[in-house]
C-alpha cells in the first residue's frame, strides 16, 4: 500500500484491510471484487490485484508461509528488488538493501550524483552504495530509516538540511546543490490533458455501468460507460457514439450533467457527465469484461475510480 502513498493516507486502508483479510488465506481466498472493493479510493489498483495474485502464490507455491528470502519475495507478483529487500530486512532481520524512491534521493545527494537516479549505470551504482553502507546488524532498523529520513528531512523540495543527521557527510549540502540533485528529466513539465465523456445512462431507477478490462488502467473498476472525446466531439455526441459502438445500445435525451476534475499520475482528466436515458438496444461485450443495471443504493457495492465516485456522490444528492 505504501508504494506511492503516503502513510497519513494508507492507515485507514491498512486497518481495514487487515479486519477484512486478517490472514494470507483470506485474502487469497477472496474475490477480486472485494479486494478491489477494499482499495477503493487507494489509486494503482494494480497493487491491489497483484497482492491478491501474490497471497494465492504463496498458499499454491509456499504451503500459506510468506517466504523470508528476498530472492523468493521477489518472485511473487508486485514485488520488485527494494520491496523485496524492505519485507526481507524489516520483516525476517536478513541483511538486505532498499532502494526505494526516497532512498535513491538521499544517495544521490550524499554521493553527489550527477545522473538522472534511474538510468541503468546510475540504479546500478546506486544498490552497490545501498549495500555498502548496510550495518551488519538490524538492516531492517537501518532501512525504515533510511526512508523515514527521505519521507521527513531529505523533502524533494527544500530539503531540511538543517536538522539532518547525515549534513556532516552529504556532498550535496557541501556543494550547495541539494536543490538540483537528483537530476530529474523532465520535472516541472506540465502533466498531459485528456477531456473524457462519460454517461449516467436510465433506465427508470437503475443506471448501466461496466466494468473495465482487468488488463487497463484501473483494470477491474466499474465506471459509467464514456471514453476519450476525439477532436470536435461535444461530449453527449461521445457517449452517443462509444455506447453504440461498445456497448450496441442507443441513448436518447441527453444532456451535461456535471464536470470532474482528476489528476493521475501521468496525466489529467476532465470527465464531463452527460445524463441521458436508455433507448434500447443493450449490451455487447466489447472494450470492457463485464456490464450491469444497477440501482444508485446497489452502486456502494461495486469497486468505483475516484472520479466516478464523485459522480455517485453528486447522483445521491439530487435524490
Ligand atoms: Fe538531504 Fe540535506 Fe541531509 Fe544532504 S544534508 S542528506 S541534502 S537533508
Amino acid at each position: 500500500m505504501l508504494q506511492q502513498t503516503r502513510v497519513g493516507t494508507v492507515i485507514p486502508y491498512y486497518s481495514a484491510w487487515l479486519r477484512s483479510f486478517p490472514t494470507v488465506r483470506e485474502l487469497a481466498e477472496a474475490s477480486i471484487d472485494d479486494v478491489l472493493k477494499m482499495w477503493e479510493g487507494l489509486g494503482y489498483y494494480r497493487r491491489a490485484r497483484h497482492l491478491h495474485q501474490a497471497a494465492k502464490q504463496v498458499m499454491e507455491r509456499f504451503g500459506g508461509e510468506v517466504p523470508s528470502a528476498a530472492e523468493a519475495l521477489g518472485t511473487l507478483p508486485g514485488i520488485g528488488e527494494s520491496t523485496a529487500g524492505a519485507i526481507a530486512s524489516i520483516a525476517f532481520g536478513a541483511r538486505e538493501p532498499v532502494l526505494d524512491g526516497n532512498v535513491k534521493r538521499i544517495l544521490c545527494r550524499l554521493y553527489l550524483l550527477g545522473e538522472g537516479p534511474d538510468s541503468p549505470p546510475a540504479t546500478r551504482e546506486l544498490w552497490r552504495l545501498a549495500g555498502r553502507l548496510l550495518p551488519d546488524r538490524e538492516a531492517g532498523v537501518f532501512n525504515q530509516a533510511l526512508m523515514d529520513l527521505g519521507a521527513m528531512v531529505c523533502l524533494p523540495r527544500n530539503p531540511e538540511c538543517g536538522r539532518c543527521p547525515v549534513i556532516q557527510d552529504c556532498l550535496a549540502r557541501q556543494s550547495n546543490a541539494q536543490d538540483r540533485i537528483p537530476v530529474m528529466a523532465g520535472r516541472g513539465k506540465p502533466l498531459p490533458h485528456h477531456d473524457i465523456a462519460v454517461g449516467v445512462i436510465r433506465e427508470g431507477n437503475r443506471l448501466l455501468i461496466e466494468r473495465r478490462r482487468d488488463d487497463a488502467m484501473l483494470g477491474g473498476l466499474w465506471e459509467f460507460p464514456g471514453s476519450r472525446m476525439e477532436p470536435g466531439e461535444t461530449p453527449a455526441g461521445c457517449v452517443a457514439r462509444e455506447v453504440r459502438e461498445t456497448l450496441g445500445a442507443e441513448l436518447r435525451e441527453l444532456h451535461p450533467f456535471m464536470t470532474v476534475k482528476h489528476a493521475y499520475s501521468h496525466f489529467r482528466i476532465t470527465m464531463h457527465v452527460v445524463e441521458c436515458r436508455y433507448l434500447g438496444g443493450c449490451c455487447e461485450k466489447t472494450g470492457h469484461s463485464d456490464w450491469r443495471w444497477a440501482e444508485l443504493g446497489e452502486l456502494d457495492r461495486f469497486a468505483f475510480d475516484t472520479a466516478s465516485r464523485k459522480v455517485i456522490r453528486k447522483l445521491k444528492e439530487g435524490t
